[in-house]
């Protein structure tokens, strides 16, 4: 408890620079000299003075978010794995009232008020918690069901939904993909259909991360039957209104302790003040939702990443093969080199983007190059450290395994590698004219 407790303070203490409009951030300064030249990443050299966009309070939100991961969520992620969910809210209670859920938020909707760098640093810690689904939950509800709430909500919406959100009350779920349609976002059938001041929704949602014990879901629906791009909506669903129901939870080959389900609409009637900004303008926020959601899940892979090679050096140091720890055969030591390598160009790129977007860069084909990469890259690492503990590799008693499992979904959810490829070469100007 003294830990929430310091949490809070953290977190009350910004809250207060940045309520009485003093940026100076000095008690956290003072809270953060405390830190030496801390490592950035394993095997980094980058410390709290020279880090390419983190401030030494970056570092202190890390700090502090990693004792609440040791404590309050690594001792109980095994469980949770076995148990096929993790208490979302009693977790995200605990990430909200310490601030977690919301550093880039507004203040005055209980967000720290912070630039996405922040959100960045917070997603690169939360890749310390040893498995996938738990952060991709809290991924969810930070960077990926929200954001555009908060950029295009109304006051009241945003009082409604984001405000408990931030603070971990309530849990959000994203609704975009369908049974019939997950790359192709514009194919989705879902309707709903304006009767006086509310709307009428039929259709169903699938893959819906944090869908058994969400409390209310962002839905993207058609509200037109204009052109695919222009006939869509995003409105904020409470999830215990009649016709909501829960189809199933989806049996999954990894994020075992994310929820995943499919749900349907029957004549869910929802008032039409639920509306994400304009009418019509649903597809656009999606995709600039999606910038954040991307840039996110590459944050938090690449701690993931560090932490595999790390228990995977360390494995093959004790373990002997011929007379010689595993890690002194030149294939092993080499190979695990040039994956460090290919994560080090693949966080200078996350950061280089991270800085042109915080100067309010459109970094679309930047976060697609990244989303894209990332999703290839810890394919590669998984397999080849996955490799290198032998048996022990394919047991579920070993991080690296779960790692294998849990990252494949990377380059699948979110878009998939093929949609990255699609965005980056229309950014190129290299695809096919129709
Ligand atoms: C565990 C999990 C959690 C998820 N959470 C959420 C969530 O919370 N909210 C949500 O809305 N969705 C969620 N998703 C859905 C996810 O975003 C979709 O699965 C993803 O967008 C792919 O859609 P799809 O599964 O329908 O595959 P499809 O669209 O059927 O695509 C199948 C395959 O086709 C290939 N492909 C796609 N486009 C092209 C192209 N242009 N050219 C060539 N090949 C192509 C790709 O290899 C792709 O994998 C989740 C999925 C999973 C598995």
């Amino acid at each position: 408890m003294a830990l929430h407790g310091g949490a809070l303070r953290f977190n009350l203490r910004l809250n207060l620079n940045y309520a009485s409009k003093v940026c100076s951030f000095v008690s956290v300064r003072r809270f953060s000299e405390k830190l030496t030249s801390k490592p950035a990443s394993g095997g980094g050299t980058e410390t709290t003075g020279d880090h390419a966009i983190y401030t030494p309070e970056h570092f202190a939100l890390k700090e502090s978010l990693r004792k609440i991961i040791d404590q309050e969520i690594n001792p109980h992620v095994d469980q949770w794995e076995a148990e096929g969910k993790f208490p979302a809210h009693k977790v995200f209670k605990i990430l909200g009232s310490a601030g977690f859920l919301g550093v880039n938020k507004p203040v005055e909707y209980g967000g720290l008020g912070l630039d996405f760098s922040y959100s960045v640093a917070v997603a690169e810690e939360l890749g310390h918690i040893r498995c996938g689904g738990v952060p991709m939950a809290i991924g969810v509800q930070s960077d990926m069901a929200t954001p555009a709430l908060a950029r295009f909500g109304s006051a009241s919406l945003k009082k409604e939904f984001l405000l408990p959100s931030i603070m971990g009350d309530k849990v959000a779920c994203l609704g975009v993909s369908e049974v019939g349609a997950g790359s192709d976002v514009s194919s989705i059938k879902t309707k709903a259909v304006r009767e006086g001041d509310e709307y009428v929704i039929n259709g169903g949602k699938m893959w819906t991360t944090n869908g058994t014990q969400a409390d209310w879901m962002c839905l993207l629906a058609n509200t037109s039957d204009g052109p695919p791009h222009r006939n869509k909506s995003l409105i904020c669903l409470p999830m215990n209104l009649p016709g909501v129901h829960i189809a199933r939870k989806i049996d999954k080959m990894g994020m075992w302790s994310s929820d995943t389900a499919e749900v349907f609409f029957d004549d869910v009637h929802v008032p039409c003040k639920n509306l994400i900004g304009e009418e019509g303008m649903g597809f656009t926020y999606q995709m600039l939702q999606f910038q954040e959601e991307r840039l996110w899940a590459v944050a938090n892979v690449l701690t993931t990443m560090d932490v595999v090679l790390q228990d995977t050096v360390e494995y093959a140091r004790q373990r002997s093969i011929f007379k010689q720890p595993v890690l002194y055969h030149q294939t092993v030591h080499f190979r695990l080199a040039e994956l460090q390598t290919e994560v080090e160009l693949l966080r200078s790129l996350l950061h280089r983007a991270t800085a042109l977007y915080i100067k309010g860069n459109d970094v679309t084909k930047l976060a697609s190059m990244g989303k894209l990469k990332a999703g290839r890259l810890a394919r590669e690492l998984s397999d080849s450290c996955l490799q290198f503990w032998g048996g022990m590799g394919f047991t579920n008693d070993v991080m690296v395994s779960r790692f294998y499992r849990d990252s494949r979904l990377l380059s699948i959810g979110g878009g998939a590698d093929e949609v990255m490829l699609g965005i980056i070469c229309k950014y190129m100007d290299i695809l096919p004219k129709k």
